[in-house]
């Protein structure tokens, strides 16, 4: 892979200001506007806020000690630039790399309304992937567990609006969200579960249903995986989600990774 500093980031925000330090208050020395570059490897966790600044490397900005609120900017993992669809079960997805904003996978399909929450039909997902989940909540129904698909693919441009408002909600500290192309809902390989009610949709208690206790005992055997645990928060920067889990394949492909 090439030098990680070469790549760079990109603003998906309006604009991204560069400051001389990593608080909100600091003066603004530049604006790089929507689509700009900025360069950098080091993400600072501010204390107070929870906002993560990325600091951009001396060798674009000369003098170092500039900072731009990573809840401006994304980074494209550079074999996530393809043509085509991503091979399913190794893309990259995390808080450090995404994918581009205008990726879509080409066999997208809906999945069966009666998989989805209050009979939905918009929910997409790639087809082995939905062909899977099919399999897997078929399975959960033979053992009288009843699941339902509460959130499916989310494009790019979908992930920004959601993003943009739940940072204008919450601040830009929050975890809740993945920033636009750090989604793996953008991969079309993942779910959000609940139960038939969604009276425990995005719910920590989701783990102590019998839903997502089935799904705990079960789910890998079906290819599908959490991926956000408690003891992972650091790790992947996003808060643990019982009801989040992403298709890898079919385990006897993925056993030999
Ligand atoms: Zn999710």
């Amino acid at each position: 892979m090439s030098d990680k500093s070469q790549i760079p980031w990109i603003v998906f925000a309006d604009r991204a200001e560069v400051r001389a330090a990593p608080v909100q208050d600091s003066d603004s020395v530049r604006t790089v506007s929507h689509g700009g570059m900025v360069f950098g490897t080091q993400l600072e966790i501010h204390p107070s806020t929870n906002e993560e600044w990325l600091k951009l490397d001396p060798e674009w900005y000369g003098g170092g000690g500039m900072y731009v609120s990573r809840s401006t900017v994304h980074r494209v993992h550079p074999s996530n630039q393809v043509e085509g669809d991503l091979p399913i079960g190794s893309e990259k997805v995390d808080r450090w790399w995404g994918l581009p904003l205008d990726y879509e996978p080409s066999d997208l399909v809906y999945i069966p309304v009666k998989y989805a929450l209050r009979g939905r039909e918009d929910y997409q997902l790639r087809r082995e992937v939905a062909e899977a989940l099919a399999v897997m909540l078929d399975a959960a129904r033979e053992d009288g567990i009843d699941i339902r698909v509460t959130s499916a693919y989310r494009s790019g441009p979908r992930q920004r609006t959601i993003y943009l408002r739940n940072i204008s909600r919450n601040g830009p500290g929050q975890r809740a969200s993945a920033p636009p192309g750090h989604s793996e809902h953008q991969l079309g390989t993942t779910v959000d579960l609940t139960d038939p009610e969604g009276r425990h949709s995005f719910s920590q208690a989701f783990d102590k249903t019998p839903q997502g206790k089935w799904l705990e005992k079960n789910a890998n055997r079906f290819g599908f995986r959490r991926s956000y645990y408690p003891d992972n928060v650091e790790e992947t920067g996003y808060i643990s989600e019982p009801w989040h889990w992403r298709y890898h394949g079919k385990p006897e492909d993925s056993e030999k990774e």
